[in-house]
């Protein structure tokens, strides 16, 4: 049993990974600011012994009272469109807020582990992206507030690491999807959903032909237990490496849905990664993890969820 601060504790995944640690007998200090997280993804958790919930900006100075094991930090929009309307902030929560919970985990001398993104890797020119490729990324490009800011909090991470010997873990997240991802999220997959549900358009950006590699939750959220428990320093990438076109998707949303609604074209953002797979080597053979939830029984277990929502 550990004590665990979880920044960006009331977000889609945070919300998740707050849950799998109380469900393993942990005891969670969830941290949120509020800005794309709600407090209804953790409401239910409230009444379990063991959560505390503070709200607060860790981009600002952070301190957590006792004792405390590991320091997660998750706090960022993670949406393009969120960091598109709130660039500044997603910059300060990875960098400032990167550098104010390796000094938490420090003070506490505790394990942290860095939520790092395929963001890093750009519009790769490698395929599928292996660890060791180092990216392609714009740096003054509108996604580069995400992007550098990433990879600022990996280089501030290994710097703890080698200067103050910090144990600290490194996880690359990809394309991430599940119940609790907000109706307006922005992100291709609760667009589609949402658009399906409600008989609209479809909007597949660009010719559609561009890939993803879409992550459910509960694979998400055991990818990074297994991180966070083994031996290794990372980075490592956590996704599933089925790979689909966003026009594949958007048929698969269509038929799960029993949808009438039509795909429409729309412009491609500025940037946009025109392919994207996880290597998963590393995870599948240091970490014994693997992604178990294909994409359909994923959606098939996500579309209810936007059901319910959209009828609320
Ligand atoms: N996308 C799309 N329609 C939408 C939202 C997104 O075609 O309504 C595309 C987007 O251009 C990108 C892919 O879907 O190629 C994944 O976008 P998302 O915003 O989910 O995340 P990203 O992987 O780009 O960070």
């Amino acid at each position: 049993m550990a004590r665990v601060v979880v920044t960006g504790g009331a977000g889609f995944l945070g919300s998740h990974l707050c849950e799998a640690l109380l469900d393993r007998g942990d005891e969670v200090v969830a941290i949120d600011n509020l800005l794309t997280g709600h407090v209804s993804n953790i409401e239910h958790l409230f009444s379990r012994p063991g959560f505390t919930f503070v709200q607060h900006d860790v981009s600002q100075f952070v301190w957590v009272p006792g004792p405390v094991d590991t320091v997660l930090h998750f706090a960022s929009p993670a949406s393009p469109k969120d960091y598109l309307d709130m660039p500044i902030q997603t910059l300060k929560v990875g960098s400032l807020g990167t550098h104010n919970t390796l000094g938490l985990a420090k003070a506490k001398d505790a394990r942290f582990m860095i939520a790092s993104t395929s963001e890093v890797y750009g519009d790769p020119e490698v395929h599928p992206q292996p660890e060791t490729y180092w990216g392609h990324v714009n740096p003054v490009g509108p996604r580069g507030v995400y992007d550098e800011a990433k990879r600022f909090a990996e280089a501030m991470t290994m710097a703890y690491h080698r200067y103050h010997g910090l144990d600290v873990r490194i996880l690359r997240i990809f394309n991430t999807y599940g119940p609790r991802m907000r109706l307006q999220d922005g992100r291709v997959v609760s667009n589609f959903i949402v658009q399906a549900l409600q008989g609209h358009d479809i909007t597949v950006y660009g010719d559609g032909q561009q890939t993803r590699s879409f992550c459910f939750v509960e694979d998400e959220v055991r990818g990074i237990l297994a991180l966070l428990d083994g031996p290794l320093t990372g980075p490592v990438n956590i996704g599933n490496d089925g790979e689909f076109t966003i026009l594949e998707l958007a048929e698969l949303v269509i038929e799960l849905t029993g949808s009438s609604s039509k795909v429409v074209f729309e412009d491609l953002p500025v940037d946009d990664p025109k392919q994207r797979q996880p290597d998963l080597t590393i995870a599948r053979g240091q970490l014994g993890w693997e992604p178990r939830i294909s994409l359909r029984k994923g959606l098939e277990r996500t579309i209810p969820y936007f059901r319910a929502a959209l009828d609320r």
